[in-house]
């Protein structure tokens, strides 16, 4: 590979961090080569995961093209929901509108993941400044004074080196850059696992919106509407320590806990179900040399609140920002080190503190706390400062502002 071909952006996984990034740089003139374990054939066959894309990450979803695309196959929803499961009361609704003059998008929109991954690699394999290479697994890594080099298996099987200005770690939770790095992955992981039921039923004639978070001090939930195809929503509960995958998802269990959950007495039309183990982690460190962490390899969180995959998004367009400055030379790659001082702050002081707040909230057991707990959210909800307050904190506003004025 000649110097003019390595004046490129390595990105290792096309998650929806890694293709963000990569889309947000091309469309600036930074090539980039993005390298990704998965093809066509099994691309699109990853567990249900993320899906709620926030006020601001919808605002960066637009500037890549991607928004246009993703609003017809998703659904928009200004309202979410905080409900009492033990006496079956709505506790507080907060309306996106509350946001109008903040964003040119005062909702969430509830599109999944895959759909953003879909959509967004269509328009990196029609960009020719995006190498995507699928099918191919990057392996290791070396930095130098000049650059980077990654090897990674090609699709025929054969090691081969890849040469960069700079690699960044879109690989997800299990990042084998920030392994290679000696980073740390610092904090801890639920002893409850969550189990994901998704339902063919509309349970909005029952008086819930499309985002209802639950709170219960035997068993919380979470249920989020999805536009399909099928149309469905998915209804997340805690699982026991010792419960094992295969029971808690035994099809007479599964009915069974949602029909303890909403009794209609009719079997529920059940389209899946999966079980995840929920990490509460930061990276020590997001940058090192020219190997940047960013999303899941950087931080991971609980889903109650939906920020992981948006914090991710979030990170990926910062530091687009700061490397086209670098390609452009009007930004010295010290720049790369505000990206991890900010990023990294909004990973601990909101991701990590607010994920572990809202799983504390729903789960609550001593009843005066919960009480004290749900009177405080009445009383945010139906005051109008305090509603705007709370969702541009929710809806990871706040945290954008608050990197701005980081040095
Ligand atoms: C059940 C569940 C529900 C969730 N719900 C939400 C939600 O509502 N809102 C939210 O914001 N977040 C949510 N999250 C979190 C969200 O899914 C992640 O934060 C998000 O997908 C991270 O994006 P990423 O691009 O960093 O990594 P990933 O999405 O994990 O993508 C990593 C990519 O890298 C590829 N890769 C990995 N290793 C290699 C390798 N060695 N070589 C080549 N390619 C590689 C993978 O194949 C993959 O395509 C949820 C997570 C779970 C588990």
């Amino acid at each position: 590979m000649s110097a003019k071909d390595s004046n490129r952006v390595i990105i290792i996984g096309a998650g929806p961090v890694g293709l963000c990034l990569s889309l947000a740089l091309a469309q600036a003139g930074v090539k980039v080569t993005l390298i990704e374990a998965l093809n066509d054939d099994n691309f699109l066959d990853q567990v249900p995961r993320a899906g709620t894309n926030h006020p601001a990450t919808l605002e960066m979803l637009e500037r890549v093209g991607l928004y246009k695309l993703l609003e017809p196959r998703g659904i928009i929803a200004p309202k979410v929901h905080y409900w009492d499961r033990h006496d079956g009361t709505l506790i507080a609704e907060f309306d996106h509108a509350h946001l109008k003059d903040d964003t040119p998008f005062p909702y969430v929109l509830q599109c999944e993941r895959i759909k953003i991954v879909e959509e967004a690699v269509k328009l990196a394999k029609a960009h020719p400044d995006i190498d995507l290479r699928l099918s191919t697994t990057f392996t290791g890594f070396a930095q130098d004074a000049d650059g980077v080099t990654a090897t990674v298996n090609n699709p025929v099987g054969e090691a081969e080196t890849i040469r960069g200005r700079y690699i960044v770690s879109g690989e997800g939770a299990r990042s084998i850059i920030r392994k290679e790095l000696g980073i740390d992955f610092e904090g801890f992981t639920y002893s409850d696992r969550t189990l994901n039921i998704e339902v063919a039923y509309d349970f909005r004639q029952h008086g819930y919106t499309e985002r209802n978070y639950i709170s219960d001090p035997d068993e919380w939930s979470n249920l989020f509407h999805w536009l399909g195809p099928p149309d469905r929503w998915r209804v997340h509960f805690p699982t026991k320590e010792n419960e094992s995958d295969e029971a808690v998802q035994r099809p007479e269990v599964l009915q069974a806990k949602l029909q303890a959950f909403l009794p209609t007495g009719k079997e529920f039309v059940i389209c899946g179900s999966n079980v995840y183990t929920v990490h509460q982690r930061v990276a020590t460190k997001f940058r090192s040399g020219r190997a940047i962490l960013a999303g899941d390899s950087a931080h991971v969180n609980s889903p109650i609140g939906a920020m992981g995959m948006n914090s991710g998004i979030h990170d990926a367009f910062n530091l687009a920002d700061k490397l086209i400055g670098i390609f452009r030379g009007e930004m010295s790659d010290d720049v790369l080190d505000r990206y991890a001082r900010q990023r990294r702050h909004v990973a601990i002081q909101h991701s990590q503190a607010d994920t572990i707040r809202n799983k504390r909230l729903l789960a609550e057991r001593d009843p005066a706390v919960r009480q004290k707990n749900h009177e405080h959210l009445r009383r945010t909800a139906e005051d109008l400062k305090l509603a705007r307050a709370f969702l541009l904190r929710s809806s990871l506003i706040d945290g954008i502002r608050e990197a701005d004025s980081i040095p």
